[in-house]
């Protein structure tokens, strides 16, 4: 993460297809961001291998896909109706919207547990301190109110009833909705997880640092359903070291990682921590991992009206399940390998490269095709087709191979083939590994599984 900062990280996203600012012919819409060709392939493999992770090799993990739209009961049985806000203050001279949270946690570098404070202590903080707006600079706040984080539309049926409808700010109540329907049909027995990947709305006060904290983004949430509190605070210990590892295996360095156990907790959480991330603003949120004893379950029960008992195949013991909440945002995480994998090199020519040493199983292409002359382009494309059967491979013939292998380097390709006269003759190619920058010759079949064993996570 060497010289990395967040303008930096955006010029480079926009110059590369990884990010482009949403509706930009438009100008934008403040805080949306579409992802390019690039960054779609980088964003996808995330979730793949995350689902991989925590469905695919995770036993009694299942998986599920929930409509975003759910009944407007869903979010008064999980409290967010009525308590999902956050402090926000605006600024009476320039109308700067923020949060009361941030403002103190910015002003005291951290130092200040904003979590453990009432909204009548952080006004006393703010007031005391004379914490300005970091906009325009005045003292002039209107006192701290919660502001409701859902985004609310309508479903107009007959013309005269207009139905409120919130777009889900979480996947997690798709998931808690579904227990009995997975529990069913799938006929597993607690302890067993589900798990969804999802786009989640919230309202945010103060959204920024680039796709950091958006209004639109998507989440990877995986629930863990056990029997009672002892096992909870047993998976719950589970998870985190699961949460975790995932993290180390991707490549992070350890030291760029740390557990913030929560001070405050919601009153249906037992446990709850963060593994926060040192982006190039500071030490912030990644992931949770929450607690949540049998809180979700009892209160659909309670406001659906449907039993959420399970019953033990065995023992015909009926109780609640307790859930593991493990939740961390698709584009979050995204954003976290951009800053963690960035580097910028000097070569031995005295050159600056930059280069993504991300882990071939997430980087967006696996191979680019180079010919070295556009006469060796029919080839080239051959064997583009032939490798773009097993990966996603992508193809460039302009400009000379140096400024060819840089553009394939700050992207994070892993290996670079050269196609040349020797191609022609006996189907070997040169693979230019991206980290060493060293070459060797291969054919075209040893290539295929060289890559393929290379991609595994
Ligand atoms: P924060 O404290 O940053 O607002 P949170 O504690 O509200 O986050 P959760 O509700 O636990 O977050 O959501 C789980 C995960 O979803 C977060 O760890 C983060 O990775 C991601 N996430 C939450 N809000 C946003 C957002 N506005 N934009 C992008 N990702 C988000």
């Amino acid at each position: 993460m060497k010289n990395l900062t967040m303008d930096k990280l955006v010029a480079h996203c926009k110059n590369t297809g990884i990010l482009y600012p949403g509706s930009d012919i438009y100008d934008g819409l403040a805080n949306t961001w579409d992802y390019g060709p690039v960054g779609v392939e980088l964003k996808n493999n995330i979730k793949r291998i995350w689902w991989k992770r925590f469905v695919q090799e995770s036993e009694n993990s299942y998986g599920v896909d929930a409509a975003i739209m759910m009944n407007p009961r869903v979010w008064e049985a999980s409290g967010h109706v009525q308590s999902f806000t956050d402090p926000k203050m605006d600024c009476k001279s320039c109308k700067s919207r923020m949060r009361a949270d941030t403002l103190i946690e910015n002003f005291s570098k951290g130092s200040v547990d904003v979590d453990a404070m009432t909204n009548d202590e952080m006004q006393d903080y703010i007031n005391e301190h004379k914490i300005k707006c970091p906009v325009c600079g005045n003292f002039d706040w209107t006192p701290i109110r919660q502001f409701q984080l859902m985004f609310k539309t309508s479903r107009n049926i007959t013309g005269d009833s207009n139905d409120v409808i919130y777009l889900r700010p979480e996947t997690a109540q798709g998931e808690f909705v579904n227990f009995m329907n997975i529990q069913r049909t799938t006929r597993a027995k607690v302890p067993f997880g589900i798990a969804q990947v999802g786009k989640a709305f919230r309202n945010e006060i103060t959204p920024g640092n680039f796709t950091f904290r958006t209004i639109e983004f998507e989440q990877m949430e995986h629930q863990w359903f056990c029997k009672n509190e002892e096992e909870g605070f047993k998976y719950y210990k589970e998870y985190k070291d699961k949460a975790w590892q995932f993290l180390l295996d991707i490549g992070f360095n350890k030291d760029d990682l740390k557990f913030k156990d929560h001070e405050k907790l919601a009153h249906y959480a037992k446990a709850a921590t963060d593994i926060i991330f040192n982006f190039p603003f500071g030490w912030n949120e990644l992931n949770g991992i929450h607690y949540r004893t049998d809180y979700d379950l009892r209160r659909h029960q309670e406001y659906s009206g449907k039993n959420m008992m399970y019953i033990d195949p065995v023992t015909n013991e009926k109780y609640i399940p307790h859930d593991v909440e493990y939740s961390i945002g698709a584009d979050r995480l995204t954003l976290a390998i951009l800053c963690e994998f960035y580097d910028e090199e000097t070569l031995e020519n005295g050159e600056t490269r930059i280069v993504y040493h991300f882990h071939p199983a997430i980087a967006p292409y696996k191979v680019a095709v180079l010919p070295l002359q556009k006469n060796m382009s029919e080839k080239a494309k051959e064997i583009l087709k032939k490798l773009s059967k097993h990966f996603m491979c992508t193809y460039d013939e302009s400009g000379s191979i140096g400024k060819r292998y840089r553009r394939q380097d700050q992207i994070g390709t892993p290996y670079c083939v050269t196609i040349d006269f020797e191609t022609l003759e006996n189907e070997t190619i040169t693979i230019r590994d991206r980290d060493t920058m060293e070459q060797k010759r291969v054919s075209i079949d040893e290539l295929i599984n060289f890559v393929k064993d290379k991609i595994e996570f």
